[in-house]
């Protein structure tokens, strides 16, 4: 039987290393400047276009690149990208290795081994594989119960999805495996490989929005057409911490999205939860996910409205409102790297606003996803806006990236947060 099984995985390893592709043309071979040397040295894991000076060839998307440096010796072999800035992204650095089926299903388990133990049956909903953090560039991998989303930010991936669709199914057996592609890379899915966004790798459909559980709470992901994967699974160790801190309180948690904040505050023991957002689908969403998790006393009793609002101009508007606990958690303010600037000042405006609307004693929670602002740059706006509030403050804690979402390198941080307490 052991024999029989382990005949099977070779077949399945076997078809992760065709490369197609690669058994027509020589190796794809490039030579970078003296700082992208550094930078690979220092393990970045990018290659940015410009700083390619000799290509041996032109290269397809997905195939294997291989840098040298100016002595000859190897320094990385990565993904290449003909149609991206990010030209390479480096799966292996240093010493030279077989990017073969073996080393897939190694780099795999590394990611899954890393997770071991960290959740149980309370929570089905987590990230398997973080991109470049988890040594795999551009590519993340959710689970959401017994459905796998997969969702691509380059489409170096697309010409070894089958390939690594068989490996996922053999060693994680999913109900369904959804792909999910970045806006940027639909159009030459499309095109060049036949692949849509939300197409159903594996399964049947879900009936409906996926169930999953989150530290024993139930919600429901939009895996097919959500943002991201279809839920904010990177909020869940802010989300224990509002828990540890609602009993009792007024909770305002402004751009809710679906109400994870919200459930976990109920549940806490908030007096009541008003979930703002300016979508009407994400607030249906925040109902259906309190409509799922009657069965906790707490939950249940709990009194929450909704509220349909932009969420700057409502807390601006309504002065006579207060609060013991908000939860400030927008989308990223800054997309680009020139936005940076104007997102501070509205980090520091927002959380001005916020603060005005807290009871004493209260406790604000303010949250960043913007990769172009700098934890530091954020915690310094926010505490700005606390010494310009006139209010006695205390800083309780800031917190950054959840264990199941690494950050090996500057670009690849993006969240953190900061608590005050009135
Ligand atoms: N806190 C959520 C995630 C927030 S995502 C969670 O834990 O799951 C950001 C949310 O902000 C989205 O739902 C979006 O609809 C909402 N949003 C975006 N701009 C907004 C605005 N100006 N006012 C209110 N909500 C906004």
């Amino acid at each position: 039987m052991s024999e029989h099984l382990a005949q099977g995985c070779t077949i399945e390893v076997v078809a992760v290393n065709s490369e197609s592709f690669q058994e027509a043309a020589p190796r794809l071979r490039l030579r970078v400047t003296t700082a992208a040397e550094a930078a690979l040295r220092a393990g970045h894991p990018w290659v940015f276009a410009e700083r390619i000076r000799q290509q041996s060839r032109p290269g397809q998307p997905g195939e294997l690149a291989v840098i040298y440096d100016r002595k000859d010796r190897f320094l990385a072999v990565g993904l290449f990208d003909p149609d991206s800035p990010i030209r390479v992204r480096v799966l292996e650095a240093g010493q030279p290795q077989p990017i073969d089926g073996a080393w897939w299903a190694r780099r795999l388990d590394q990611a899954l081994e890393r997770r071991r133990g960290w959740f149980d049956e309370q929570t089905s909903g987590y990230r398997w594989i973080n991109g470049e953090s988890d040594g795999w560039p551009g590519l993340v991998l959710d689970r959401y119960d017994r459905t796998l989303a997969l969702k691509l930010y380059t489409a170096a991936w697309l010409p070894r999805l089958d390939a690594l669709g068989a490996l996922l199914r053999q060693r994680l057996r999913p109900e369904r495996m959804v792909l999910r592609l970045s806006r940027n890379i639909q159009k030459a899915a499309g095109e060049q490989f036949s692949r849509t966004d939300a197409e159903l790798l594996d399964g049947a459909p879900p009936p409906g929005p996926v169930v999953f559980r989150e530290s024993g709470l139930r919600f429901e992901a939009d895996v097919l057409r959500g943002q991201k994967t279809g839920f904010f699974l990177d909020q869940r160790e802010n989300r224990r911490r509002v828990e540890a801190r609602a009993r009792g309180r007024r909770v305002l948690d402004a751009f809710s999205f679906s109400g994870g904040f919200s459930l976990y505050a109920a549940r806490g023991g908030a007096r009541s939860v008003t979930a703002l957002d300016v979508s009407a689908h994400a607030l249906a969403g925040a109902e259906r996910n309190f409509a799922l998790n009657q069965a906790n006393a707490a939950v249940a009793s709990c009194r929450h409205e909704r509220v349909q609002a932009e969420a700057f101009e409502w807390l601006a508007g309504n002065a006579a409102r207060r609060f013991e606990l908000i939860i400030l958690d927008p989308p990223s303010l800054a997309r680009r790297e020139t936005e940076r600037a104007g997102a501070i000042r509205a980090y520091e405006r927002l959380a001005g606003l916020g603060l005005a609307r807290l009871a004493p004693g209260g406790i604000l929670a303010a949250c960043s996803c913007s990769a172009h602002v700098t934890a530091e740059q954020f915690f310094a706006a926010v505490r700005q806006a606390v010494a310009r509030s006139g209010r006695a403050c205390r800083e309780l804690e800031t917190t950054r990236h959840p264990p199941d979402h690494p950050a090996t390198f500057k670009e690849a941080e993006y969240l953190k947060a900061i608590y005050f307490e009135v």
